[in-house]
């Protein structure tokens, strides 16, 4: 097929059948690239002669077409006139078609969205002089060592093979850190200068308890890590004791501690670390590593299995929280010069509402097999939580007059993640059934700080004074509204702040599965009484770095 692809003959002989085509296309992509010798065959598939049998060569006519879209061509050359470069005018233009295929009734014309996406990876491939790794299987003890990792890469990545990663930017909390912490895949983010450091290949030892890389270690350097590996161990076999514990304080106050997950699969890993529930299911994963957005079905089958896995505790479903550095391209947003600030989360859903009312069918479906509450992402007002009750109640109608069952009764909370949220959380409580402090994006938007940026984490931090007024206030609200409060951002896990929280009045504590034992350990060796001691003293300090040093010598 290379042969017949070539640029000058201009045609195709397809099953006796001569097609004319590539001259626009190929002199398109000459144009772009700047490269002469290319030929369809070998740049967009690399397929060789012998492998193209009739169906692939079926795809590949169905591409080339594609690319000699005039309107499609039309679109990415006006973009490059405006000044955008070759790159992102095919990706801004590509993800738009993917999206406009994927939202197509009929599946033929969905499955086209995938299609553009190979174009589009194909041709950034060319542009770029590259070719993209392959992650999803691996060699055994692999370190990932990269500039940026994307959660939908990280999502996708051979958990079995990766034994640690590695990425200049990014931070504690940013998405990809945190499917590595669910994962349980030591990952230390934000190493300025690693990919010009570290070559492929390197062996490496990866602490990420320490954050501190070892690269060639000596003997004696893998004796001790070894050691230390043991002892890591041994320490996750004592707290194994805490699993059928609850989760309670030195002198008696319950309280929970719950897992957060991306996928129904994860409500596994809760439930074998003894999780009281799932305070935060991250659905954007679910509309990920995929070509179109996931049907109500599909939805309603991976909510319902996530309930059936929990046997009745408590499941908190989050609706789609896309935006910031969590990007679907099939879903078309923008580029934005402030993603974090832009068109986002709630903000999306509202504005898309067939897309937001089937994720809500969706999960009032699965209602009927568990305890499933809905929570919206990234409130800001008022209106935005009425709004989403609305289409609550609109899609139970829906599903009434359709005979179909669900819980009638599912509340509806809000994640209090941004600054406003909180200063109006004596407002959004009267109308909430329950607040979950979403510390991780709270803390930047209140800091005014990107939770992924190195050069600004020095200010990152949930202790500072700011940010911890911002829980405290959120926390009251809650418990004078006689609705309970709980925290599924990082911060939930962190042992200086285990205290603080017990003394505000937070009742649930959902983190990571592999940290639910952990926490619940260090909720017992406080007091009411002694956490409110510590919390006064806190208080009364105006800077972060005060309120850690105190911290740290009296945990
Ligand atoms: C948060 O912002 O704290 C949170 C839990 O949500 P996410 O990390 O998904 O933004
Ligand atoms: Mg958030």
């Amino acid at each position: 097929l290379a042969g017949i692809f070539s640029p000058d003959s201009g045609s195709i002989d397809l099953n006796g059948h001569s097609i004319s085509l590539l001259s626009i296309g190929v002199g398109f992509i000459r144009e772009m690239t700047g490269r002469e010798n290319i030929t369809l065959s070998g740049m967009l598939l690399g397929f060789s002669e012998e492998q193209v049998k009739e169906k692939e060569a079926e795809i590949v006519l169905g591409h080339i077409l594609m690319i000699q879209d005039p309107y499609m061509q039309s679109e990415i050359e006006k973009l490059m006139d405006s000044g955008v470069c070759a790159e992102s005018a095919i990706t801004q233009i590509c993800d738009r078609f993917a999206m406009i295929f994927s939202q197509a009734e009929d599946e033929l014309t969905k499955e086209r969205a995938s299609d553009v996406s190979d174009i589009k990876n194909d041709l950034l491939s060319l542009l770029l002089g590259k070719e993209s790794p392959e992650l999803s299987s691996l060699a055994p003890d692999s370190v990932i060592c990269a500039k940026d990792l994307v959660p939908s890469v990280t999502a996708g990545l051979d958990r079995e093979h990766v034994a640690a990663i590695l990425t200049e930017t990014g931070g504690a909390t940013s998405h990809s850190a945190i499917l590595a912490r669910a994962m349980g895949i030591p990952a230390i983010l934000g190493i300025s200068g690693l990919t010009e450091t570290l070559k492929s290949g390197t062996s490496v030892i990866v602490d990420a308890q320490n954050g501190s890389v070892l690269p060639n270690p000596s003997d004696a350097e893998i004796q001790k890590y070894r050691a230390l590996q043991a002892e890591y161990n041994e320490k996750k076999r004592e707290l194994a004791s805490f699993t059928d514990k609850k989760a309670k304080t030195a002198d008696g106050v319950l309280l929970e501690a719950a897992g957060n997950i991306g996928s129904p699969e994860d409500a596994q890993a809760v439930m074998q670390n003894g999780g009281d529930g799932v305070g935060l299911f991250r659905t954007e994963f679910l509309f990920m590593e995929r070509e179109s957005a996931p049907s109500e079905e599909e939805q309603f089958e991976a909510y319902k299995k996530a309930a059936l896995i929990l046997k009745g505790k408590s499941l908190i479903i989050r609706t789609l929280d896309i935006g910031g550095d969590k990007d679907i391209p099939y879903l078309g947003l923008e580029k934005e010069e402030n993603p974090f600030m832009g068109f986002r989360a709630i903000r999306y859903c509202l504005k898309n509402r067939e897309l937001f009312k089937s994720q809500i069918k969706a999960i009032l479906r699965a209602s009927a097999f568990g305890d499933i509450k809905i929570m919206f992402p990234l409130i800001t007002t008022m209106d935005e939580l009425r709004e989403g009750k609305k289409l609550v109640a609109e899609c139970k109608a829906d599903l009434r007059n359709m005979g179909i069952n669900f819980n009638e009764n599912i509340q509806v909370g809000v994640m209090v993640e941004t600054a406003s949220a909180a200063v109006i959380a004596d407002m959004l409580a009267k109308e909430a059934d329950f607040f979950s402090i979403g510390t991780n994006d709270l803390t930047g938007y209140t800091m005014a700080c990107d939770r992924g940026n190195n050069d600004v984490s020095y200010l990152y931090s949930p202790l500072q004074p700011s940010v911890l007024r911002m829980i405290k206030r959120t926390i009251e609200c809650g418990v004078q509204n006689g609705i309970s409060v709980g925290m599924c951002g990082e911060a939930a896990a962190n042992k200086l702040m285990i205290p603080l929280l017990i003394s505000f009045g937070l009742t649930e504590f959902s983190v990571s599965a592999p940290s639910v034992l952990n926490v619940r350990k260090i909720i017992s060796t406080w007091t009411k009484e002694e956490a409110d001691k510590v919390t006064a003293k806190v208080l009364e300090m105006s800077t972060q770095q005060e309120i850690v040093q105190y911290l740290k010598s009296v945990v």
